[in-house]
């Protein structure tokens, strides 16, 4: 719990980026303190133990826990990536942006298995919402959703009401 009180006062706030008007959240500064990600990892993972056997993160921060949590918990990853960048995608998901559309992809067949899916921030929730729906679509079970931090006041929580957080603002 100290670790992770730490770990939380490293997320760095900018204010106006990358648009005027967002206060946007970095979590770089914990991925590079050795301490703070080993307790973010584990913590990312706990509520889920055992229930998992898949880490999926969303390009790009997404990957970065993914791969954390996966090798912490011994599962495998699965990357999922913005259009354009998976050869042979299996399932594709289209979802709204404050201004316009984005697709994520991946591939794959998931039958029989049990995904815990990891990001840095719950915003409106819209990323999220798009990648349970991909992993339905691949034949997966979502186990899971662990987000480092949820940014309460978007809204994400009603999109994605099964959320686990580490952390809160
Ligand atoms: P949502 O789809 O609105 O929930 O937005 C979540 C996505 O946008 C996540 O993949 C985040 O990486 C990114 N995002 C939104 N707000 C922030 C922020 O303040 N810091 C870093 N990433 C953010």
């Amino acid at each position: 719990p100290d670790e992770l009180a730490r770990a939380e006062s490293l997320i760095s706030i900018t204010p106006d980026f990358p648009q005027p008007g967002i206060l946007f959240r970095d979590i770089a500064p914990v991925l590079s303190d050795a301490d703070a990600l080993h307790a973010v990892t584990q913590a990312l993972a706990a509520p889920f133990e055992h229930g998992f056997d898949l880490v999926a993160g969303v390009e790009a921060r997404g990957f970065l826990l993914a791969g954390a949590v996966a090798t912490a918990t011994g599962t495998g990853l699965l990357p999922i990536r913005k259009a354009g960048k998976v050869p042979r995608p299996d399932a594709s998901v289209d979802y709204a942006l404050e201004y316009g559309i984005a697709t994520i992809e991946a591939s794959g067949d998931l039958t029989g298995r049990r995904v815990l899916l990891v990001d840095d921030v719950l915003a409106t929730g819209g990323t999220l919402r798009a990648a349970i729906s991909l992993v339905e679509q691949l034949g997966g079970t979502v186990a899971g959703v662990a987000v480092v931090l949820e940014l309460a006041e978007l809204g994400g929580r009603d999109a994605v009401p099964e959320a686990h957080a580490v952390f809160a603002a």
